[in-house]
């Protein structure tokens, strides 16, 4: 079975669409949350996302754009754009983000060989916790419930793994084309990982192709992807919807 793995959309319609359209077939989509919040595409991109995902575990953004949970810890331009997207989210949309459920959440792997998953949005241990050192790494590699655990949140595509007292950073090595390039990283059993499969809509890496993961249950392999898109066309969106314009520089400048 091959499990597309999204994360961290960001009402990104234009990098959700390029993700779509190269990364080949895939029998189950696991959305790791953040759907929306910083993106001009909020509706369009759960109603695209919504009818092709197998599971969806909220985000952050997902949350407070939604309403759940206040905008206090939000900077002054995540709360510009939350605002925003409350606004603009239909009652449908939004009512369906609200329902969404908080990780970490185990998919029915029905009939799939390999290793089974957790899904998160930020560290399985709590929600809103981001990973992204060995440090921080640590206490989920011992506790998650299973070998595997795929986790969103930081924007950074890579991951973490551990056996024993032998450790590692996982990077995946790209050429850093302007096309797409992709990398598959074997997760051998006893091994425990977790991954992250970067940001779909606005990645925080250093380098601004979408990025996105595709697990292979049987091989149990990971490959990475970097995707260009039309990045002038998202930006114009952002500005045309009065959002801040840092919104837009950054998907350029992919940090
Ligand atoms: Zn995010």
């Amino acid at each position: 079975m091959r499990a597309l793995v999204l994360s961290d959309i960001h009402a990104n319609l234009e990098a959700l669409n390029a993700v779509l359209g190269a990364v080949g077939d895939w029998d189950v989509l696991w959305n790791l949350g953040d759907l929306v919040g910083y993106g001009a595409s909020p509706n369009e991109v759960v109603e695209a996302v919504r009818p092709i995902s197998t599971l969806v575990v909220r985000g952050n953004h997902d949350r407070v754009c939604a309403g759940l949970t206040s905008m206090a810890r939000f900077n002054p331009t995540a709360r510009a754009a939350a605002n925003w997207t409350l606004e603009k989210l239909t009652p449908d949309n939004l009512e369906w983000l609200r329902a969404l459920p908080q990780g970490p959440l185990e998919p029915a792997m029905d009939g799939a060989e390999g290793a089974k998953v957790t899904l998160a949005h930020g560290s399985p241990l709590n929600e809103d916790q981001y990973i992204l050192s060995m440090r921080d790494a640590w206490a989920p590699l011992q506790q998650m419930a299973t070998d595997i655990t795929f986790v969103g949140h930081t924007h950074v595509q890579g991951g973490f793994s551990q056996k024993d007292h032998d450790w590692h950073e996982i990077r995946p090595r790209f050429a850093g084309a302007a096309g797409s390039e992709s990398w598959t990283l074997a997760l051998p059993p006893g091994t425990r990982h977790l991954i992250n499969p970067g940001s779909v809509g606005q990645p925080r890496d250093c380098d601004w192709r979408a990025a996105a993961a595709v697990f292979d249950t049987a091989r149990c392999e990971v490959t990475y992807y970097r995707i260009p898109y039309d990045v002038p066309a998202a930006q114009a969106r952002v500005l045309t919807a009065g959002l801040p314009e840092r919104l837009a520089a950054r998907l350029s400048e992919g940090r």
